[in-house]
């Protein structure tokens, strides 16, 4: 104690820590520079968003470091108003992911993905039609924090997200991945279409085999749907006793 000094020690970064760190604030000014723009009339789009392989977000290799980072990321608008971020929860050894579009108000408030009623549908999809239980799949969205009023993300909010989810697809190597609606086919394929040209089509990606289906909001909204999901989900079971 040096007479009520208040003396604070700080501690070296390792040199990973500081090239995560410079990274990260190098990141987070291009956004500053893109919303500037951005409030100037710009607008962005990209062609190929899945094909941008280069990202400068520098991610961890193990998958809870990498959860970690992620509950601490700040580097789009959307950490202003989510109150947790929704990383994905399930079997990180599964041969099957579910990505949806992004957490809405109870995954938002509980930090989980698909909780709320579109949660319910889908984990009946998953343990009434494959016949597994919902804990042996992976299952996360596009965005990890909940755009306000469940809008869709923006393009820059898909992209700033997008290092964390290849990096989870990177690290659990699914055999198949579900995309439920537009939007996660969208950022996943970099293709644009609609649900109703792409559902059930099945896609060779590179490492994995790709299966848009409806999205379980849509068929709340249009139970007549279920149908059509339930046919796409037995060729996802036919595709799973192949692997
Ligand atoms: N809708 C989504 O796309 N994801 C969720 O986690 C919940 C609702």
């Amino acid at each position: 104690m040096l007479c009520g000094l208040k003396v604070i020690i700080l501690t070296p970064l390792s040199p990973m820590k500081y090239n995560t760190l410079m990274k990260n604030l190098h990141n987070a000014l291009l956004l500053k520079q893109l919303y500037q723009l951005k409030q100037l009339g710009y607008t962005y789009t990209s062609v190929s968003p899945y094909k941008e392989d280069k990202s400068t977000l520098i991610l961890p290799s193990g998958f809870e470091a990498l959860r970690k980072q992620a509950l601490e990321c700040h580097l789009c608008e959307l950490n202003k108003t989510r109150q947790k971020v929704v990383f994905g929860e399930g079997n990180i050894d599964a041969d099957i992911m579910f990505i949806g579009e992004g957490p809405g108000a109870s995954e938002d408030s509980m930090g989980r993905p698909f909780v709320g009623r579109s949660g319910e549908l889908l984990t009946k999809m998953i343990e009434n039609v494959l016949q597994i239980k919902r804990e042996a799949v992976y299952i996360t969205n596009i965005v990890k924090c909940r755009p306000p009023n469940n809008r869709v993300p923006t393009p820059t909010e898909a992209h700033t997200c997008q290092p964390y989810l290849l990096k989870q697809i990177e690290l659990i190597k699914p055999k198949l991945i579900v995309t439920l609606g537009a939007t996660a086919y969208h950022y996943l394929s970099g293709e644009e279409t609609t649900m109703t040209k792409i559902r059930g089509s099945i896609h060779q990606q590179d490492n994995y085999t790709l299966i848009p289906t409806y999205h379980p909001s849509y068929l709340l909204r249009n139970p007549s749907a279920k149908k059509e999901v339930f046919e796409d989900l037995k060729k996802v079971k036919a595709l799973m006793e192949q692997i």
